[in-house]
């Protein structure tokens, strides 16, 4: 299913808007982390753990996304999975990162938020001396919890209000629709200043897509495939200018679409909607950005200078300030392949 990766993609500067932290972890780290930290995992080892990668949809990859991010005990684990996702993006000509965390799995097993945002904080600062890399970080709210329980998280997240960029919403979406988190959402923007954004249209609907559009009045959707259900969305999203940060191997992986060819992109992209490429969990799903720019590279017959234009809407919907965008884009621009 990986398709190499072509000198262009390799090179091409790119942000990545759209990638969980806890994803991150490749199976051998995990296994060593459990080990290390004496949490018991049903996998002898990391091939067996590796086997387990296989889903049947949303729910069936959580259940063991969950499991996993049981290892990361310490602040150095923290670290070291937030330096190493930077080092390796960094690598992969990603200029800038976005990612989130889910702060309640972490709090629900007893750590403290101090424990694990400073040090991602911090692995964000020495990967950015050490690579130029930038970036920031994305508190999600696990929408399977109560608004009560999100509300809660925010509220112990005001000591980082000023640097941290945002608010996501993750989690199992059927049955958890955006305007559930309405309040908490209105408190990041208004209280924090914090930008938003959505899971939203992966395994939900057009209506919780159009929820997260009006009702949170996200900035990014993430996902947001299925907006080509109803086109009267679509053209309110192209409109907006809002971006999608889509995650092809994710989709196809967890059955959003049988396989690559039948992925929406192409029509996505030709509807003129800002499409961002993304790779969401990659250990889990089999590939970093660059593998996901090189699969719809395959399936949909994409030239390199449309997937110029897909890293440039990246910057674009970044956020970052006015200056660094510019200089990211004449980068790009300037950019022969
Ligand atoms: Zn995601």
């Amino acid at each position: 299913m990986t398709n190499a990766v072509s000198k262009f993609i390799a090179a091409m500067p790119k942000a990545e808007l759209h990638m969980h932290l806890e994803g991150s972890l490749e199976p051998a780290t995990l296994m060593e982390l459990a080990a290390r930290n004496g949490v018991r995992l049903p996998y002898a080892d990391a091939a067996e753990l590796q086997r387990a990668y296989s889903f049947d949809d949303l729910k069936s990859f959580l259940d063991l996304y969950y499991l996993g991010l049981t290892v990361l005990q310490t602040s150095d684990d923290f670290y070291r999975m937030t330096y190493a996702y930077l080092e390796r993006s960094a690598r992969d000509n990603v200029r800038h990162a976005e990612v989130f965390l889910a702060p309640q799995a972490h709090l629900r097993r007893g750590l403290a938020m101090s424990l694990f945002i400073d040090p991602v904080l911090a692995a964000f600062a020495d990967a950015r001396d050490a690579f130029g890399i930038t970036g920031g970080l994305i508190p999600v709210i696990q929408r399977q919890f109560d608004e009560s329980d999100a509300l809660a998280m925010v509220a112990g997240l005001a000591p980082w209000r000023d640097r941290i960029l945002g608010l996501g919403l993750g989690g199992p979406e059927v049955g958890n629709p955006p305007s559930k988190f309405r309040q908490v959402f209105a408190k990041a923007r208004n209280d924090y200043g914090w930008r938003i954004t959505a899971h939203a249209g992966e395994e939900g609907g057009p209506d919780y897509v159009r929820e997260a559009v009006e009702i949170l009045a996200v900035d990014r959707i993430d996902h947001g495939v299925r907006c080509s259900e109803d086109p009267a969305l679509m053209a309110l999203i192209a409109e907006r200018g809002l971006p999608l940060t889509v995650c092809p191997l994710s989709n196809v992986m967890l059955r959003v679409f049988p396989d690559m060819p039948a992925h929406n992109i192409r029509a996505l992209y030709d509807a003129g909607l800002q499409v961002t490429i993304n790779s969401d969990d990659p250990p889990y799903f089999g590939g970093y950005v660059n593998e996901n720019y090189a699969a719809i590279q395959a399936a949909h017959g994409f030239s390199d200078d449309a997937l110029r234009h897909m890293a440039r809407n990246s910057f674009t919907a970044a956020f970052l300030s006015e200056d660094v965008r510019g200089q990211y884009v004449s980068e790009l621009e300037a950019f022969a392949g």
